[in-house]
């Protein structure tokens, strides 16, 4: 950046334009290059946002959105050269209407203070990940997340009501809408979703909130595969108001379990551990209807083992569990991927992705995580040393035949750095075509998030 925009920046932001030296000195978050820019700006409203994106888009200074820098496909990576966004300062719950059971919050809010701020009108966004105390809004939305409620309250594209957008050149697009049905010619706003910050950065979200379960029993539960897990899954969905599935690999279980509870307290058989949390009326109805559930199951052995959180401290512990990162700690530098797939694929998709890579080499190791009831499975794959180079060779197995079965090889992370190959192979050249034009009518000079996605 040269001296005269910087200058200009520095007027405008005063102390909310960090240098590399200061960035040098935060948390990057999940990927090692998301502070690599030499500036981060801090905006703390709309105003002063646009007034810097015009900036930026007279001296054609490349821009990189940040939220929480919790995204796990390298979407907030950026370079020197680079001027990070950061949406941190934009952190304002702007007004919650329980009667219309919606919110309106600055980009920058993350999902943890937006859940404290419903919670005493007994409302939540519907939206939960392990990611909540540090994901914003903002990159909520920029990502599409999905996280452990989708399955009955959508991805963030179903809790968005409205947008606001600074697009490339500075002007602002207001489409806070407060209400679900908004007929008014071709919707704009909802390209925003998923886009990853490639389209424009997005300022204000006004979402859609649901009910907080007040109740809650928590199960843990081992299935003898996958197969079995997803009996026991429809069974437990039809009797019971089931508000998650989740779901562990028995290698992922046992590296969790060992970490966190030296392997003592539980100790399930079979290849499939579920996380099983369902919602009553009270909290003895909960209870009674998770335990009326599971009976059964076990008499039919469709479960092999059942264990019922007692008390807040084993429901935690639970969850500490499933959202445990024991692998990457023993296996550092394995490959993540994040695929979903059809309920009625999901055993034969294991089965073929297992023989495939032993086929290829018999060090790899497979590890499976995720949230069941939509089929969303993060899978690692790795040995005992990193095999980062391994990414494409072992990215066309994971990816092979989920298209064939209305899968999808990026389920709920995007595509940022890690997917683009994926998505240029799994792709048709006319999605391809549309996508490159979308980007180019959106931010015609590429400043905005540019080289991720496509
Ligand atoms: C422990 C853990 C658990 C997770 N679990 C889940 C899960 O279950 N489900 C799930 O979907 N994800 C999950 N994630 C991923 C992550 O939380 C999401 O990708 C999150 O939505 C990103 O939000 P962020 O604020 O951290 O965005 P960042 O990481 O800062 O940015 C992510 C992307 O969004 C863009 N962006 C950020 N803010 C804006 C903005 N205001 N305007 C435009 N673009 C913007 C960035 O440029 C980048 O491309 C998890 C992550 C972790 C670390």
């Amino acid at each position: 950046m040269n001296t005269e925009l910087i200058s200009q920046l520095k007027t405008l932001l005063k102390d909310d334009l960090l240098d590399a030296s200061t960035l040098a000195e935060r948390d990057c978050g999940i990927h090692p290059n998301n502070l690599k820019a030499d500036w981060l700006a801090r905006p703390n409203n709309t105003a002063q946002l646009q007034a810097l994106v015009r900036l930026c888009y007279e001296h054609k200074i490349p821009m990189v959105p940040q939220g929480g820098r919790t995204g796990l496909s390298g979407g907030a990576t950026s370079s020197v050269g680079q001027l990070i966004v950061s949406l941190e300062r934009m952190n304002h719950i702007l007004e919650i209407n329980p009667l219309s059971r919606t919110a309106i919050v600055e980009a920058g809010v993350t999902l943890e203070a937006l859940d404290q701020a419903l919670a005493p009108h007994n409302l939540c966004l519907g939206l939960d990940l392990g990611a909540r105390g540090s994901a914003t809004l903002g990159g909520l939305v920029a990502t599409n997340a999905g996280g452990n409620e989708a399955f009955r309250n959508g991805t963030m594209r179903e809790r968005t009501l409205g947008l606001e957008v600074v697009l490339a050149n500075g002007d602002c697009l207001s489409e806070l809408k407060k209400v679900r049905k908004s007929n008014e010619g071709f919707n704009l706003e909802r390209q925003f979703i998923g886009s990853e910050g490639c389209l424009g950065i997005i300022t204000a979200v006004s979402v859609e909130c649901c009910e907080l379960p007040k109740f809650r029993h928590t199960a843990l539960v081992g299935c003898a595969n996958f197969r079995k897990a997803l009996n026991c899954l429809s069974d437990i969905r039809s009797k019971t108001a089931l508000i998650a599935a989740e779901v562990l690999c028995d290698g992922q279980a046992r590296l969790a379990l060992e970490d966190l509870t030296n392997g003592k307290t539980l100790a399930p058989r079979g290849e499939v551990l579920l996380l099983i949390e369902v919602s009553g009326a009270s909290s003895e109805d909960a209870q009674l209807s998770l335990e009326s559930a599971l009976e059964p199951l076990l008499e039919q052995e469709i479960i092999s083992d059942a264990w019922i959180a007692q008390n807040e401290q084993e429901r935690a512990l639970y969850w500490r569990i499933r959202e445990d990162w024991a692998v990457d700690r023993r296996f550092p530098g394995g490959l993540w991927y994040d695929v979903s797939i059809p309920l009625e694929h999901i055993q034969n998709y294991i089965d073929g992705l297992k023989t495939q890579l032993k086929q290829i080499d018999s060090q790899l190791k497979l590890f499976i995580v995720g949230h069941l009831a939509d089929g969303n499975l993060h899978l690692t794959v790795n040995t005992n040393e990193p095999i980062h180079e391994r990414y494409e060779e072992i990215s066309i197995i994971v990816s092979s035949g989920l298209k064939a079965c209305g899968g999808s090889f990026s389920a709920e992370h995007g595509i940022g750095l890690e997917k683009k190959k994926t998505l240029a192979r799994e792709s048709s050249p006319i999605k391809l075509d549309f996508m490159r034009r979308l980007k180019s009518f959106w931010d015609p000079h590429h400043l905005l998030n540019p080289g991720k996605i496509i």
